[in-house]
């Protein structure tokens, strides 16, 4: 019998939902670079229902009931008195989400001899320790693509949310005001910006297929350049580093895994060097810049906003930086884990577990360490 801990984000304040603002949600079959999405033998839950949550359980409490397996399901997961920590002890399986991260450190690792497979329930596998889990032999996975082109989408509204001013007009509509002069006194159009990407994986590229229509010049950068063919057919320009590319560009997206490289990436000299009046976003990792920094920089007008939905520690404190500078556009840690996403990686899950238990190998692109060293993805992804 195996134990496994998930870690999830609470239920909505009012309770786990009883209907839905729509009855159902488009079935994708294909990835677009034509893999197959999920295909575990079988799912106990109706795609479109709210899953990512402690009572959704990603729709798995049934396959370890079935198997006699424990499951724990808990969104208590910081500190050392919290219900993650205390049942992670003798686990050996923890399932969680970048959403509401169980921060796999350590310290924790070393307190959880039996623990062996990590599963990230989305993609982004930072909040594990990655050395300490090569060490000790633990197999870390993720449900690689589920939610990368939701996370594209996520990125293109934030950047004509910026750019255009929405969140501030918004605000004068509902406040009951037509002020129009207010609304528009930062207002443009993304028509004929340059607008980079970093890293031009599954997410950035879907970004930029995106972006093509909208009459801009696109640039990116990325450790593995992308097929000429490619950048032809999407007429973006190549940078071989991120220097080059933030001096080039009015509005930068990024997507880079957190790793050593991109820690602290966006900090104060690198913002330095930007363009007056920049927007970023941000759909990464938020260690992925200097929070102090950032919001320094919207405050003198270096950059003209910032936006995304990834912070450092998540949940944020309500004291962050982030919550109150100026000109921001953020939301919590959700472009990830929409109804349509979450349908995705509850089944990619499953598919993960059903092969851990059958003891069959799991799919190259969902492993991120295993045997002690990075594999399949997670040695494309987390390093140079
Ligand atoms: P991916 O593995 O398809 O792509 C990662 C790309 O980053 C690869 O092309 C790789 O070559 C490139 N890269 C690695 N190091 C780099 C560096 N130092 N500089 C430039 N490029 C570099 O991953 P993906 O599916 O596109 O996801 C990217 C990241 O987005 C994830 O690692 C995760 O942190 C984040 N993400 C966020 C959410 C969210 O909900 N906000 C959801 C999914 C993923």
């Amino acid at each position: 019998m195996a134990k496994c801990v998930m870690v999830l984000y609470p239920d909505p304040v009012d309770g786990y939902p009883s209907k839905y603002a729509r009855d159902n949600i488009p079935v994708i079959q294909r990835y677009p670079d034509g893999s197959t999405v999920p295909t575990p033998s079988n799912i106990d839950f109706t795609p479109g229902h709210l899953l990512g949550c402690v009572s959704g359980a990603l729709g798995l409490r049934k396959l370890f009931e079935d198997a006699g397996h424990q499951l724990v399901v808990t969104s208590d997961k910081d500190g050392s008195d919290s219900e993650f920590e205390r049942e992670l002890v003798d686990a050996h399986i923890v399932i969680s989400q970048p959403f509401w991260p169980a921060y796999l450190t350590k310290e924790r690792i070393a307190k959880a001899p039996n623990l062996r497979l990590a599963l990230t329930a989305g993609i982004g596998s930072d909040h594990v320790d990655l050395e300490a889990a090569k060490k000790h032999g633990i197999t870390v996975v993720e449900v690689t693509y589920s939610n990368s082109i939701s996370v594209a989408e996520h990125a293109v509204m934030q950047i004509l949310n910026l750019v255009r001013n929405f969140v501030p007009s918004h605000r004068w509509s509902t406040e009951g005001g037509w002020n129009i002069a207010d609304c528009v006194e930062r207002a443009y159009d993304l028509e004929g910006m340059d607008v980079g990407v970093i890293a031009a994986g599954r997410i950035g590229r879907a970004v930029l297929r995106r972006l093509a229509p909208f009459d801009v010049n696109l640039h990116y950068t990325d450790t593995h350049r992308l097929p000429l063919q490619v950048e032809k057919e999407l007429n973006v320009t190549f940078h071989a580093g991120v220097e080059s590319l933030v001096r080039s560009v009015d509005v930068v997206s990024i997507h880079s895994p957190l790793y050593e490289a991109t820690r602290q990436m966006f900090n104060e000299r690198l913002l330095g060097t930007m363009r007056r009046g920049s927007y970023i976003v941000n759909t990464a990792r938020g260690e992925e810049t200097v929070p102090e920094a950032i919001a320094a920089a919207l405050r003198s007008g270096q950059l003209a906003g910032y936006a995304g939905d990834v912070w450092y520690p998540q949940p944020p404190p309500v004291e962050h930086p982030w919550r109150t500078m100026p000109n921001n556009a953020m939301t919590p840690h959700v472009s990830g884990t929409t109804l349509s996403a979450q349908a995705r990686y509850a089944a990619g899950t499953r598919e993960i577990l059903e092969s851990w238990f059958a003891a069959k190998p799991i799919l190259q692109e969902y492993l991120i360490v295993e045997g002690g060293q990075l594999a399949g993805t997670g040695a494309l992804s987390y390093q140079k």
